[in-house]
Formats: structure tokens, C-alpha cells, sequence
């Protein structure tokens, strides 16, 4: 199997990384050149509750550079730069490619339908955690998993395939018809977490500091999940307020990646998490005040920050 990866960051690089230690033929394709050249030079290194290691043989190349086809590719782009990266391979996507994004928010599917047939397309979500620490240099602890469907729902031998390698590395994966409660929970999680902490420069246990931030958090997790439902989708809002509930008690110090990206001055995946749900929700009548507020908010600092002047 040639596995490529489309996006090589921080949850690229560790399912590479992971995949190129088992033995299998792993590409990594992005637009960092500096991250590229190390991991040529020095091979990647990986720390995981397994160890602190380098891996090397995999390739590496711009989407340019690449030759060949996939047969197999894991789209790990940020969300907004998924469609401009698919134009730049597509013609190395054969009609046999299966193609699997597991990255966050809502609307993967549609954006990878607009580069391939929907028989390609795998949809999924995963709970493994990845930071980039440097070029070439990935760390990921804790445990995870990987749940995912094909987007028609159909069996697929060469979908069956792709989870079973990825399960076969670890990385505890499985299909799931119940994917999209999966992808609407972790969405409703993410649009309240991710918000709050990007627009107020908390941490996920400072949000807990005054009960109005636990309980606008605990808000718009249920404005979210009453748009799934409305979409016919039996997201459950007690199992997604109890992640939350942990996350304020577990994960205190933790800053969600939309905080990571402001404070980095890079665009964030508001899109994609809170613009796809308003979208969603004028689509099925359902009012979510608080997240039209919040998604308002995330993009005015947004704005500032890509425009340079304000330091979050
Ligand atoms: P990241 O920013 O570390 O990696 C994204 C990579 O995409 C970067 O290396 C970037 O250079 C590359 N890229 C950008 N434009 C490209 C293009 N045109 N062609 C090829 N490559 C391009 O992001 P990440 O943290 O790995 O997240 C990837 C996705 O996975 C996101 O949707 C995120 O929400 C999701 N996710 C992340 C985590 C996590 O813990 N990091 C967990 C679950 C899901």
C-alpha cells in the first residue's frame, strides 16, 4: 500500500510516523519546507508513550514534487487549507484511491467530494492528541482513537483495509456507523472549548473560573448537539457536557488549538466548527444565539490578529 499524507503536522507526521515504523510506504506531502528538509536530513522524531525515537525512510515532497499515486491518502491539513491542497495532487488521486480525513469540524466530506468520487471518500474522527514541538519533531502522549465510515455508508473491502492497517499500528481503529455522532460531539465540544479559550486567551481550566464561563460552555454544547439532532444525527449531550465537565478538571492548563493559532498569529478553524453549525442550524430552524455571538467574536480577534495588530 502507498499511504501518503496530505498535511505532514503535527497528527500527519504521527500517523506517518507510526505507519513508516510498522514497515509501511509512507509519503508525507506539505508546504513546509523546513519541516520537510529536517525530517530528510534527520529522519522524524516521534515521542509517544512508547518512546522517544527517529523514523526515517519515509518521503517526503512538496505537492508539486510528487510522483506517482496514492493508495491511500490521509488528508491532516487544517481544515481551511484542505481544497487548495487537493488541487495541488489531484492528479496523482487514481480513481482506486481511497481517501480518509479525520480531521475536526464539519463539511471534510464535501470539500474532498469536490476532488474525488464519493466511493472514495472515508469520513471519520480521532481522539489522539499530536503537538508540534519543531520541524521534524512530533510529540503525542496519552491514548486515543480512530472511528470511521465510508461516506455512503457501504461496506468497502479497500475501506476495511485502510482501518485494519491503521488499527494495526496502534492506533486503535475501527468502522463505526455511528461516526457522525462521533463527529457532531467532538464538534459541539470543540466549538465551545475552542471558542471560549481563542476569544478569551483562557486555558480550558480557566474557563471554570467564574460559573458564567462553565455555563456558556455547557450552552453552546447543547445549541450544537440540538442542531445534529435536528439533522438526524443522535449526538448525545450528556456523554459531550461530561467531556467538557473533564476536560475543566483534567485538561487544566490545556490551550485548545484555535488559542494555539491566534497566539501564533494563524487563521483558525472557526469556519469549519462554529460557521458550519450556524450554517447547519439556519438549515433546520434551530436558533444558536450563543454560537452566532462566539463565532462573531473568534473572528473579530481573528481578524486582528492576521492583520498584525493585536498580539493575543
Ligand atoms: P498542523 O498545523 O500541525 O498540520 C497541518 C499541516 O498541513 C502543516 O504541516 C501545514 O504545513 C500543512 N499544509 C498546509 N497547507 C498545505 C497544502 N496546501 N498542501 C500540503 N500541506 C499543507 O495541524 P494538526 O494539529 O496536525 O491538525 C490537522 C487536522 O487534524 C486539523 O483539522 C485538526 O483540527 C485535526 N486534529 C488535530 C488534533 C491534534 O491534537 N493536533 C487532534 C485531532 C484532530
Amino acid at each position: 500500500m502507498n499511504i501518503w499524507i496530505l498535511g505532514a503536522g503535527a497528527m500527519g507526521s504521527l500517523f506517518g510516523g507510526l505507519l513508516a515504523e510498522s514497515g509501511q510506504k509512507v509519503t508525507l506531502v506539505d508546504v513546509d519546507d523546513l519541516h520537510l528538509e529536517a525530517i530528510r536530513r534527520q529522519g522524524l522524531r516521534l515521542e509517544t508513550d512508547a518512546g522517544d525515537r527517529r523514523i526515517t525512510g519515509m518521503k517526503t515532497c512538496r505537492p508539486e514534487q510528487a510522483s506517482g499515486h496514492a493508495d491511500v491518502l490521509l488528508v491532516f491539513t487544517k481544515t481551511l487549507h484542505t481544497d487548495q491542497a487537493l488541487r495541488s495532487i489531484g492528479f496523482h488521486l487514481a480513481s482506486h484511491t481511497m481517501v480518509l480525513s479525520l480531521q475536526n469540524g464539519l463539511g471534510n466530506a464535501e470539500t474532498l467530494c469536490r476532488h474525488l468520487a464519493p466511493e472514495q471518500v472515508m469520513i471519520g474522527m480521532t481522539t489522539w492528541p499530536a503537538d508540534r514541538v519543531g520541524p521534524a519533531h512530533v510529540r503525542s502522549h496519552g491514548r486515543g482513537l480512530v472511528r470511521m465510515l465510508t461516506l455512503d455508508s457501504v461496506d468497502r473491502p479497500a475501506a476495511a483495509e485502510v482501518a485494519a492497517v491503521l488499527d494495526g499500528v496502534g492506533l486503535d481503529c475501527a468502522m463505526d456507523r455511528d461516526v457522525w455522532q462521533s463527529i457532531w460531539e467532538k464538534v459541539a465540544f470543540n466549538a465551545a472549548m475552542n471558542g471560549l479559550c481563542a476569544v478569551t486567551g483562557c486555558t480550558v481550566g480557566q474557563l471554570d473560573a467564574v460559573p458564567e464561563g462553565a455555563l456558556l460552555a455547557r450552552e453552546i454544547v447543547q445549541e450544537v448537539i440540538a442542531v445534529a439532532r435536528a439533522s438526524g444525527v443522535e449526538a448525545d449531550a450528556r456523554r459531550c457536557l461530561a467531556s467538557v465537565a473533564d476536560a475543566m478538571a483534567q485538561h487544566r492548563t490545556h490551550k485548545p488549538s484555535m488559542l494555539q493559532d491566534l497566539l501564533a498569529g494563524r487563521p483558525t478553524e472557526i469556519e469549519s466548527i462554529n460557521g458550519e453549525v450556524i450554517a447547519r442550524a439556519r438549515r433546520v430552524g434551530v436558533p444558536v444565539p450563543r454560537t452566532e455571538t462566539l463565532y462573531a467574536l473568534v473572528r473579530l480577534v481573528e481578524a486582528r490578529v492576521l492583520s498584525g495588530e493585536l498580539p493575543v
